[in-house]
């Protein structure tokens, strides 16, 4: 029996990859308009940064994290999430100190062991920004554009939902008030909920019981509880937000998964792949840097977004704007001495930047032409015993099927020349 891959893990196959390239290179050009450079961090951590992060009380962290002992008794995880990665690797490379405001980004698979569904596997793919070093509300808002012009420039239409999630100093009291309402619905809501209305009150509010969720439509609202700092914080963003022309609506009941956030928090929300989703998720992190033993008073702010339901997306909008791979030339050698000729100039053309596919076999014309139109072949060189004879092989355009005798006489280089000319010609 053959060896089939785990389950919610998925190979990303050839003719899939296409799409994945274009997300990328879409998101990687607007990070670099920004002033954002790459970091490329570890996928192996230490299970004690997940946990100081992420936040002990967590779904991820009680349930969905891939640890393990290694060889050394050593716990470690297979990250279940960037941000705790790339603030490890800032502090203990004192990234602060090279530039006072550092734009980071990174791409990569991420790994979760939920129950697999559609656009959520157990190995997924983020592509995610962090920002340390200023708290100006100006900064959410800029960042928060920046995920919207991704969408934007992929062609997709989202929702933005923003919410605060207050601070060290103003949180406490709204805890208080949703312990309170909690402790008068014991009974109405999940296990979960209970046990977490003591450990983790906040936690009960992305419960994804349905159950709760109603129960939890009349729940104390957190922006009815923010300290000034906060309040004005708030304020700015969505006045920011406003300059640049980004719609947005309030959702008080966003708390996100994790347990680092304070003040902005934010989803990119589409309603295209059934239930609600979101595409995009972040906020700020103002006292996650010091909790990983960096520096105090060392702001932060970031957001992920999921590839794999961004590929949905594309997908169900038929790939627009994804390019299709093709070839710009398939050179057809019929017989042994034609190959042994094509093969160096194949390759010279190659050399010359061009995309070129042969035959290394020397099959039948037939073969060869299925060959070319399955590579989607823009040209095609012909070149058999009769060429060879003549001194002038056949250069067709695949697609009006017009033909021109090229000389075969003289250097390669000489018809490598008259090749990339007629190939780059065209172009234009
Ligand atoms: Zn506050
Ligand atoms: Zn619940």
């Amino acid at each position: 029996m053959s060896i089939q891959a785990l389950k919610g893990f998925k190979d990303i196959l050839p003719d899939e990859v296409g799409i994945w390239q274009h997300i990328e290179a879409t998101a990687r050009d607007i990070f670099h308009r920004f002033g954002f450079t790459e970091i490329r961090v570890p996928i192996l951590e230490k299970t004690e940064l997940f946990a100081r992060s992420i936040g002990e009380a967590t779904d991820i962290v009680e349930k969905e994290m891939y640890s393990f002992s290694d060889r050394n008794g050593d716990s470690i995880t297979m990250r279940p999430e960037g941000t705790a990665s790339v603030l490890r690797s800032f502090i203990e490379h004192g990234l602060q100190a090279k530039l006072p405001v550092q734009r980071l980004y990174t791409i990569g698979p991420m790994f979760r062991h939920e129950r697999p569904q559609k656009g959520r596997l157990r190995q997924f793919h983020q592509m995610s920004v962090e920002v340390l070093g200023l708290d100006h509300p100006r900064l959410d808002a800029e960042l928060i554009a920046m995920g919207w012009l991704i969408l934007e420039e992929l062609g997709l239409t989202t929702t933005l939902q923003i919410n605060s999630l207050g601070c060290p100093a103003c949180r406490p009291a709204y805890k208080e008030a949703l312990v309170a309402f909690l402790a008068g619905r014991k009974e109405h809501i999940c296990e979960d909920c209970q046990r977490r209305s003591l450990s983790n009150p906040l936690r009960v509010l992305d419960c994804k019981s349905s159950h709760c969720q109603e129960q939890y439509v009349a729940a104390p609202a957190i922006i009815d509880h923010l300290c000034q700092g906060c309040a004005d914080h708030f304020s700015q963003t969505k006045a920011s937000l406003d300059l640049l022309a980004v719609p947005y609506t309030v959702n008080p009941f966003m708390v996100r998964g994790l347990d680092y956030y304070t003040r902005t928090t934010f989803e990119l929300v589409t309603d295209a792949l059934g239930a609600q989703s979101a595409v995009g998720a972040g906020g700020r992190y103002d006292g996650l840097v010091e909790q990983l033993g960096g520096a105090k008073n060392m702001p932060g702010i970031g957001f992920a977004m999921g590839m794999e339901r961004l590929v949905l997306l594309l997908n169900q909008q038929n790939a627009d704007g994804c390019p299709e791979t093709t070839t710009d030339l398939f050179v057809a050698a019929l017989g042994e001495e034609a190959t042994v000729r094509a093969f160096p100039l194949v390759h010279l053309l190659r050399r010359k930047g061009l995309q070129v596919a042969m035959d290394l076999e020397g099959k039948s014309l037939k073969s060869q032409m299925k060959q070319a139109d399955r590579a989607k072949a823009r040209f095609a060189l012909i070149l058999g015993e009769e060429e060879l004879t003549k001194g002038e092989a056949v250069l067709r355009d695949m697609t009006s099927k017009e033909q021109q005798q090229v000389p075969l006489a003289g250097p390669p280089e000489a018809l490598c020349a008259i090749l990339v000319a007629a190939v780059t010609r065209t172009e234009q």
